[in-house]
């Protein structure tokens, strides 16, 4: 049976992973793994987390089987968050709950696969590398066009409008709701216009990707295009992470809304979205969308939380501003947000700064900026310019 099979390359993250791990040298630098790290490298639970856990073990009494949508006080609880407090898409909304961010996008393909089979999602590159083969492996058909110029750190504008212009009624765009995967660049408030206005005229469906809520300006001011864009259209999805926002990665927490164009259509699509999550993972894993939940239940623990997603924030653009201090050439660094940005760099130059200088980014010039510790700037910085990145 599994002659046939050829052997898959491991996930470059992980050897990414292993090869600092087992980096002697007394000064290292982990600008790899996307994950959020404090001031010490820690990536600590968050204490309104940590308190929602303390409730949830003391108060839970049974762990019999949810649903396939998963805690429904959790997604109802996060609508007023991702859509906002006075949104007006009520009615037209089929949520549930997904393992992950990742699970979110791969039933949302599964979705329009099921809706329309072969459908086209146009990706903008680069992009998170997880994005074309979830949909791929849904059966969508994959387009790229380009989003951004490494070289420049600016969006190409002009590449994505030629991308939407070649798009087809009916085909789906997906795009980074807020905190770019990998290049940190965000579209400007004009440019989230035009895009809407666009996709409105000639009927494309945005399927909006928000893994990192409140990691860029603040938790309203991430959302703001994501409700620009629903404001415009008649039929979206929106994948959800809380891995990241609330420090819960391992634990899987994410959520899939569809909006629909009416009530009639959110319901038949609930179903279809139930009938998905059954053959693929029956119900989400609980835990950690428990959690999200009874923090957002309360009012002292939601203060916890945008307390500690403040000093998230802050720490990482506080980080950004440190590089652009350190060198005029990475001034862009101070304006992009997120964990991530994508420095224009060979594979080449990206092994000479682990091998010579101890500093670990993905071989694509992808940095956690989340990574770097009080004082690190200067380091990196010289070691950019030693191997002329
Ligand atoms: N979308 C983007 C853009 C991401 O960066 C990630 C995580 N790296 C995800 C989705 C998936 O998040 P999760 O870990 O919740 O599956």
């Amino acid at each position: 049976m599994f002659e046939a099979l050829v052997a898959q390359p491991p996930d470059a993250l992980l050897g990414l992973i292993k090869a600092y791990n087992s980096d002697s040298r007394a000064k290292k630098v982990d600008l790899g793994v996307g994950v959020y790290r404090d001031a010490d490298g820690n990536t600590p639970v968050l204490k309104a987390v940590k308190a929602a856990e303390t409730i949830l073990l003391e108060t839970q009494d049974s762990k019999k089987y949810l649903g396939p949508e998963g805690d429904i006080g959790f997604t109802t609880r996060l609508e007023p968050i991702v859509f906002g407090a006075r949104h007006r898409l009520a009615g037209r909304l089929a949520a549930l709950q997904t393992p992950g961010g990742t699970g979110a996008l791969r039933l949302g393909a599964e979705l329009l696969h099921a809706a329309r089979p072969g459908t086209k999602v146009h990706l903008g590159a680069p992009t998170w590398p997880n994005h074309a083969p979830i949909f791929r492996a849904a059966g969508l058909a994959i387009e790229t066009h380009p989003f951004a110029d490494l070289a420049t750190q600016a969006v190409d504008f002009d590449g994505v409008r030629a991308g939407l212009a070649r798009a087809a009624p009916g085909d789906v765009v997906l795009l980074h709701g807020c905190c770019h995967n990998p290049t940190g660049i965000d579209f400007s408030r004009t440019q989230w216009e035009e895009i809407a206005a666009t996709l409105a005229a000639r009927k494309l469906v945005p399927f909006i990707d928000l893994a990192y809520q409140g990691l860029g300006d603040g938790l309203e001011e991430d959302a703001w295009a994501t409700r620009l864009v629903l404001d415009a259209v008649d039929e979206a999805l929106v994948a959800y992470s809380c891995d990241k926002n609330f420090g819960l990665y391992r634990d899987r927490v994410g959520a899939l809304t569809v909006i629909a164009r009416d009530a009639r259509e959110a319901a038949t699509t609930a179903t279809n979205l139930a009938a998905l999550a059954r053959v693929a993972w029956s119900m989400p894993p609980d835990h950690g969308a428990a959690a999200v939940r009874i923090v957002l239940e309360r009012p002292d623990l939601v203060a916890m939380w945008r307390a500690e997603l403040d000093v998230m924030r802050g720490r990482i653009n506080a980080n950004r501003a440190a590089l652009a201090d350190a060198d005029p050439g990475l001034a862009f660094i101070r304006d992009q947000r997120g964990l991530f940005s994508n420095l224009a760099m060979t594979k080449a130059q990206s092994q000479a700064l682990s091998g010579r200088h101890a500093i670990y980014c993905t071989g694509s010039g992808r940095i956690n900026v989340a990574g770097m510790q009080p004082g690190d700037a200067g380091a990196i910085v010289a070691a950019l310019r030693a191997e002329g990145c």
